[in-house]
């Protein structure tokens, strides 16, 4: 009989309940646990919870990177207790499981009109992803080939209301019970009145407004070709469809790139966030140039803390749970890959063979422990890959 007990966070469970099919041929129950209570009370709950199971349990599968020596000495009576990354390494090479995962992130545009200072697919003379967009046919032929779909992130390199077909496609994955979301970023210059529409009317499910500045000058010293007024009421008429049809989505988000020339403007970027109903982030941008002249008053602002230097390799985690496919359907499998691609077609070959493929499946074992793959892959030049994945440091599930 089936014992195993599948306990971890929500997101983490979430995750690897909808990345992979047969797990509950498996796993005879789901543990979930409140990780926003403190550490203590964080063990004191993973202990009751398995207490209660423990007499039907002979394996126990861990979510998180919980302390795997103190759990096997409390609860002796289990037999094999194992991380979920190892374990669901384990089922893949025995094929037990199938990679199937319902949220995939499939770019609507690798277009933009803008010319951002530090923009990677500009520089890299759009690398081989290309300039171009989806069509409609192709996004259609793609559900109908996947219906197990059930959540889609379009936006990445370029943006996405570039794309002509763009409200053929809310509509229909609306009708198909498909979430939209637009959260890598768009920078919303170019938006029309009926796009503004579709995005509430198809429930589009949220949105991140990349906007670094509150002034045009410090928004156009990054954005340039961009118009702050021009952003700010495409956003003000956004509120207004969504009070107009009474609802909650999309929900918005700011995202605000930290630079020498514009941190004097994060708080009041704060106060314009809350008066246009949206959230607001903050990332450092990439390019390394940024120094803070006093780190804790920009920790207390934004939550970044420049003394953290812990290396991470979070995003590898879409080669799994949200794999990045390019607008002409070559696979990607995270969102910093435009270099190069895995050599494999999604709309031609079809999703699941695509991350069946050798070389990505390889990576995927990687990512999950093994060995470093040998062969020449789009990550070998990826500043992850040489500081974690080559190193051997296994993602966190
Ligand atoms: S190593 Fe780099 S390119 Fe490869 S999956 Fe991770 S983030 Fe993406």
């Amino acid at each position: 009989m089936n014992k195993k007990v599948l306990i971890g966070d929500y997101d983490s469970i979430y995750k690897l309940i909808t990345s992979f099919e047969n797990i509950f041929d498996y796993v005879k129950y789901l543990v979930i646990i409140d990780t926003t209570i403190d550490e203590n009370d964080y063990t004191l709950n993973y202990e009751s919870y398995l207490n209660k199971f423990y007499l039907e349990t002979d394996e126990l599968i861990i979510s998180t990177n919980y302390d795997y020596d103190v759990l096997k000495q409390k609860l002796p009576q289990v037999n094999r207790i194992i991380y979920a990354r190892d374990w669901i390494l384990e089922m893949l090479k025995e094929t037990k499981i199938i990679h199937k995962p319902k949220f995939i992130r499939l770019e609507l545009s690798t277009v933009c009109q803008l010319n951002c200072r530090e923009c990677y697919m500009r520089k890299g003379n759009y690398g081989v992803v290309g300039k171009g967009y989806l069509k409609f046919e192709q996004f259609k032929q793609f559900i109908e080939e996947n219906p197990f779909i059930q959540e889609i992130e379009v936006s990445n390199s370029g943006e996405v209301f570039l794309n002509p077909d763009l409200e053929k496609i809310l509509k229909y994955s609306y009708e198909k019970n498909i979430y939209i979301t637009m959260e890598n970023g768009v920078n919303f210059n170019f938006v029309t009145e009926s796009n503004l529409e579709a995005l509430v009317k198809y429930h589009v499910k949220g949105i991140t407004f990349s906007i670094d500045g509150v002034t045009q000058e410090t928004y156009g010293y990054y954005r340039r070709n961009g118009n702050l007024n021009t952003v700010l009421n495409n956003i003000r008429k956004l509120n207004e469809y969504k009070r107009k049809y009474n609802s909650y989505y999309p929900k918005l988000k700011w995202q605000f790139i930290i630079m020498n020339e514009n941190d004097h403007e994060i708080e009041k970027a704060k106060e314009l966030a809350t008066s246009l109903n949206m959230d607001i982030f903050y990332k450092v941008d990439w390019s390394g140039k940024y120094i803070p002249k006093d780190k804790e008053k920009i920790k207390r602002i934004t939550g970044i803390n420049f003394d953290d230097t812990k290396m991470t390799n979070d995003i590898c985690k879409q080669m799994i749970f949200c794999p990045q496919i390019n607008w002409d359907g070559r696979l990607l499998g995270c969102c910093v890959v435009y270099r190069d691609d895995w050599k494999v077609n999604v709309f031609s070959e079809g999703l699941i063979n695509a991350l069946n493929s050798k070389l990505y499946r390889k990576m995927i074992y990687t990512l999950l422990g093994d060995e470093p793959v040998n062969e020449i892959t789009p990550c070998i030049d990826c500043e992850t890959y040489m500081n974690c994945n080559s190193k051997g440091m296994k993602i966190i599930i």
